[in-house]
């Protein structure tokens, strides 16, 4: 970054508060207390995020009968629930691509799938008025280089051949003209397939549904161990166990309970900035008026959007992954990545030249070497998980939560039948080789994306092996 850049950059960033802007605010509820002494129930849930919420809310509404019991080990909320960039999408792999990658046979029905569960979400927030501030307002992927005009050009004709509608190519002009940025060539836009939300106030609503249903959330109470006990299962906890009929388990890259499920996530962490709401010049500068969320189209992407106040959340660059895979809250800021962040955001947007930065965060994905979710069972099907959604969750934890319900009903259902579900991916393997694996990877991925997408023999290996890195 030339030193003029790099000066306004730092600038912008003098005031960032080092907190998740969905977090920093006013109406964050208060935690529920922790679990003090033994509790007994049909289903025990671990994790206060989408995962752990939906899985409680969905099995309340299956069966109101059914006694639910939550435990989260910090706040609901606290970790990439209340941390990312909003985007609920209907994909459940990950993306189109990835999905036609890997389950060819299956996408028709994987899309369906996905579509009715971003319509759900949709239906679930408007019938229980969570105020999360939810637009249906889809998302355009950018192109930002040549290479990569191209590609949208041809997933537009991909799309039309699977006959999945709602997808639009957008030119130069016509890009501009909905978001404005001298670097933007071209664009896909997705008109159904994409939500914006406010990423904290889903969770805080959904765990007020929840308690509501009569779920007991205790929180400030981790899950120490899962053992057998009887029929069931009992989780330990610093001040008392659980005695559950079935556990679900949406502890996404936090150590998992079932330590074989361990090795298939590493963390990852990703960054965001929130600028200050801007001004209706400001705004007026940029277009927007159809609200997209936006995405590049680079290995190594940046994704933006509005607020409801008009602010921009714009994250992406770094993919920081900590040798060992440790979950390190110091890697939650990272100046040098929020430099480099600020840097990009003001090359897209120098219309936006003064804009500050009201808030600087980072939080950890749960990367999994297919980039899509996948699930199980242990202790004789009596504990059910999810995880492993890298990047794309928001929406898609929801049909983890159903998938989870699924398995411990030991009823095959379509969604338990699909190739996805009955399927895992490739673990990853110890260190040094996945530190060495990963960060070749990037490199690798940075260059592709210096060099017209061109993927070196590395990259190529990978592919063939269905084997990747993303966030
Ligand atoms: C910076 C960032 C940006 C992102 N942007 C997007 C986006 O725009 N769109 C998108 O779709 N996805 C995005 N994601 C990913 C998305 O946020 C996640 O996939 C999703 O939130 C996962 O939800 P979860 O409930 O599975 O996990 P989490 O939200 O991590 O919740 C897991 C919870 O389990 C609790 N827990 C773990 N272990 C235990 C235990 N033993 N006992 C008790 N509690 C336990 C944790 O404390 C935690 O609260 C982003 C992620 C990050 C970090």
């Amino acid at each position: 970054m030339a030193p003029d850049a790099m000066r306004e950059a730092a600038r912008s960033l003098s005031d960032a508060r080092p907190v998740s802007y969905w977090l920093d605010d006013p109406g964050k509820p208060v935690a529920r207390p922790a679990l003090t002494g033994d509790e007994r129930c049909d289903l025990l849930v671990v994790g206060g995020g989408y995962s752990g919420l939906w899985t409680a809310l969905i099995a309340k509404e299956r069966d109101p009968g059914r006694d639910v019991v939550l435990i989260e080990g910090d706040e609901a909320g606290w970790a990439a629930s209340g941390r990312n960039g909003g985007f609920c999408a209907a994909s459940l792999t990950h993306g189109l691509a990835n999905g036609l990658e890997r389950w060819p046979d299956e996408i028709g029905k994987l899309e369906a799938l996905g579509a009715r569960n971003l319509d759900a979400i949709e239906e679930t927030v408007a019938r229980h008025s969570i105020d999360c501030e939810f637009e249906r307002t889809g998302e355009i992927d950018v192109a930002t280089q040549p290479h990569q005009l191209d590609e949208l050009r041809e997933w537009h004709a991909r799309t039309e051949e699977l006959g999945l509608g709602g997808f639009e190519f957008l030119d130069r002009e016509r890009m501009r003209g909905e978001v404005d940025s001298p670097t933007f060539l071209g664009g896909l836009l997705d008109r159904r397939g994409v939500a914006m939300l406010h990423p904290a106030k889903l969770v805080w609503g959904l765990k007020e549904v929840c308690l509501g249903l009569g779920v007991r959330i205790f929180e400030h109470t981790p899950g120490l161990a899962l053992v057998r006990s009887g029929a069931g299962t009992a989780v330990r906890t610093p001040y008392g166990r659980v005695f559950a009929r079935d556990v679900a388990l949406g502890t996404n890259i936090f150590p998992s309970l079932v330590k074989r499920v361990r090795p298939y996530t590493v963390p990852v962490y990703d960054y965001a900035l929130m600028t200050e709401p801007l001004t209706a010049d400001q705004l007026a500068s940029v277009g927007w008026r159809n609200r997209q969320g936006l995405g590049d189209s680079a290995n190594q992407f940046h994704y933006f959007r509005l607020s409801a106040d008009n602010r921009i959340l714009w994250g992406g660059y770094d993919a920081v992954y900590p040798y060992g895979g440790r979950l390190d809250s110091a890697l939650d800021q990272r100046p040098e990545t929020f430099l480099k962040l600020a840097g990009q955001f003001f090359a897209c947007f120098p219309q936006l030249s003064g804009v500050r930065f009201s808030h600087a965060w980072g939080g950890a994905i749960d990367t999994c070497s297919r980039f899509s979710a996948f699930f199980g069972t242990a202790h004789r099907g009596r504990v059910a998980y999810a995880a492993g959604f890298t990047g794309l969750g928001v929406g898609a934890t929801r049909f983890g939560a159903e998938v989870m319900l699924d398995l411990l009903s030991g009823r095959g259902t379509e969604r338990t039948a699909l190739a996805m579900v009955r399927s895992k991916p490739m673990p990853f393997p110890p260190e040094p080789f996945a530190w060495a694996g990963i960060e070749l990877t990037k490199r690798s991925l940075a260059r592709a994306d210096s060099q017209g997408g061109h993927r070196n023999l590395w990259l190529r290996t990978m592919d063939r092996l269905g084997l990747g890195f993303d966030s």
